[in-house]
């Protein structure tokens, strides 16, 4: 992962996370404008995607799907001239409470450092036409289609201009990115399935995310176990969704 950034260009570090003794890594890509508008740099935008699984699975739309499109991403605005920085991070502990992104947003806090926002990839790669290929956590306030061909955007009330911009940027694909947002109150709270990823670390402490999530278990059969193969995918869903994050990050941190 790190060679594959490096490769695009991107500066790469790793941010060490000790848990239960042992040390685990964030892996940070970083690519800076050439030049800032009045000498000062602007909030970067974060995009992020954890490249843990759990055992047993090999964790392909979770979360390899969230990586490649990060890999894709770094590879895809190596050579575009930015405004302000694009951090790309790959987290690690997302399964175990979102460790690695927790140590990551703490730090940044306590640095004051601001974002000009955080979009997290969560299962992005499963997607089916059929009818009834889609459940809906409970509670919902929205409808939710039975056809499993969409990408689910959801933020909180700090995120909606992000949820809105990638929504835009989603209609204006060739061929579209079906999409279904959802922009919850305060952190989340009432609806806990609204939180099942990194983004939620980044909503704790104020600052805007969304997160962009094929649903995870309330579409893929296969989550958490160890039928989560490469195979299961449908590569055109995911090749748009990448062609939608990089025309929203350009939008926000292009030229
Ligand atoms: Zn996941």
């Amino acid at each position: 992962m790190s060679t594959q950034f490096a490769k695009s260009g991107w500066a790469v570090s790793g941010q060490l996370v000790s848990a239960w003794g042992k040390t685990y890594r964030n892996v940070v890509a970083i690519k800076k404008p050439g030049w800032s508008p009045q000498g000062e740099e602007l909030p970067p935008l974060l995009i992020g995607a954890h490249y843990d699984t759990v055992s047993e699975s090999p964790g392909a739309d979770d979360n390899a799907s969230g990586l490649v499109v990060l890999l894709e991403v770094a590879l895809r605005l190596s050579s575009q001239p930015l405004s302000r920085p694009v951090w790309l991070v790959a987290f690690c502990l997302e399964e175990q409470d979102r460790l690695g992104s927790q140590a990551f947003v703490s730090r940044l806090k306590a640095e004051r450092h601001e974002l000009a926002g955080a979009i997290i990839l969560e299962c992005v790669g499963f997607a089916r036409s059929e009818a009834c290929t889609q459940q809906a956590p409970p509670a919902l306030p929205i409808a939710v289609p039975t056809q499993g061909d969409f990408l689910a955007i959801v933020g909180n009330e700090a995120s909606r201009s992000l949820v809105l911009q990638f929504e835009q940027n989603a209609r204006r694909q060739a061929g579209q990115l079906k999409t279904l947002s959802l922009v919850v109150p305060g952190r989340g709270e009432a609806m806990p399935d609204t939180r099942r990823s990194d983004h939620a670390s980044f909503w704790d402490a104020g600052y805007p995310a969304v997160v962009l999530t094929d649903t995870a278990n309330f579409r893929n059969p296969h989550y958490h176990r160890e039928t989560d193969t490469v195979d299961t995918l449908n590569l055109e869903f995911l090749s748009k969704v990448t062609a939608t994050v990089t025309e929203t990050a350009m939008h926000i941190a292009g030229v």
